[in-house]
């Protein structure tokens, strides 16, 4: 195993349920020999390949949380084929004060991929993820929304595959998690991946992997909740891993390509002029910035450099300069491995 300063409370080796902590240690004025406590379960029965399922990467995305919660309560090793591993909470000081970022150390784990062993709280956990639970896994989730400035609807992110077999097992995923809408990347991914993300050290180990991003604004619906739950369910199902899961019919899935985001100009509050899945134009305007300590001055017009629909709006009204207002994405284009 590779060099970690963190310990875990689990047997990844041993057959049954297991839940408990990971220990972060985090020698401080209150607490000494003190560590933090980072939740996983670890459930493992019999032949199967082994996922990891992650949530609270960004600590103000709730809805991971509570479906990763959810699974690692309802599920026993009996339902179990292989081994699944569930990080409720992953970037747990983040997630405790309901923050994207780390409020011991202003760590973005889904910035810090690979980490560092002997780094801060954020960095060791990065460090963990990557050396420690990405070389036990063949699958792994890692379960985001748009937190608190954004919001998306229920939308898978995978990569093109580098490997007609990659690809397949990639859509297998989106297949079964059933999610209304992919975000296709068109580049990046495999061995020699250079991302600070997650999904970065999933590919650098060779772990077949997606993201989604599951609503946000930093509230939870329980639509998107059951969509959640269902899809997890139903990709250990796929994977062979919950046997006895009874499949209802498939929903459909639309696949984009990312074209960019919109931003603000001008500091102000922000209206939006365009939802969720409107078509949108080049150069039509899709929000205006209205600046009320200025009565009777006209509202800045924000106009897309893009062509596609809103697949992403920023949830806060309030706006600087630099802030991401839309994120626009077109029909994705066919993928070279699936023809
Ligand atoms: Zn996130």
């Amino acid at each position: 195993m590779a060099a970690t300063s963190i310990t875990s409370e689990v047997d990844f080796n041993a057959t049954g349920k297991q839940t408990a902590f990971l220990r972060v240690p985090h020698s401080v004025h209150r607490s000494a020999y003190g560590w933090i406590p980072v939740p996983i379960t670890c459930i493992q029965n019999g032949e199967g390949p082994t996922l990891v399922i992650m949530a609270g990467n960004h600590g103000d995305e709730y809805e991971g949380q509570i479906a990763v919660s959810n699974l690692a309560r309802s599920l026993d090793a009996a339902d179990i084929r292989g081994r699944l591993i569930l990080l409720p909470m992953v970037n747990a000081p983040a997630a405790e004060a309901g923050l994207r970022t780390s409020p011991i150390d202003s760590g973005n784990l889904n910035r810090s991929f690979p980490g560092s062993a002997t780094g801060t709280p954020t960095e060791m956990i990065a460090h963990y993820v990557e050396e420690v639970l990405m070389p036990l896994a063949d699958y792994s989730v890692d379960l985001h929304s748009g937190g608190s400035s954004l919001y998306y609807p229920p939308t898978l992110l995978r990569g093109q595959g580098h490997s007609p077999e990659e690809t397949k097992a990639l859509v297998g995923l989106q297949d079964a998690f059933d999610l209304p809408y992919a975000w296709v990347f068109t580049s990046g991914g495999g061995r020699s991946s250079t991302a600070r993300t997650a999904m970065g050290a999933a590919n650098r180990k060779g772990v077949v992997n997606v993201m989604a991003e599951l609503g946000g604004s930093g509230v939870v619906t329980p639509e998107i909740l059951q969509r959640t739950e269902r899809g997890l369910r139903r990709i250990l199902n796929s994977l062979g891993m919950l046997p006895d899961y009874q499949l209802d019919a498939r929903r459909g899935t639309r696949e984009l390509n990312a074209q960019g985001s919109v931003y603000a100009y001008s500091a102000g509050l922000f209206e939006p002029l365009k939802a969720i899945g409107d078509e949108i134009k080049v150069g039509e305007t899709v929000g205006l910035i209205h600046h009320p300590e200025t009565p009777g001055s006209e509202p800045d017009k924000i106009t897309s450099p893009y062509a596609g629909i809103a697949l992403c709006q920023r949830a806060m009204a309030q706006v600087v300069r630099g802030d991401a207002v839309f994120q626009i994405a077109s029909d994705a284009e066919p993928e070279a491995h699936k023809a």
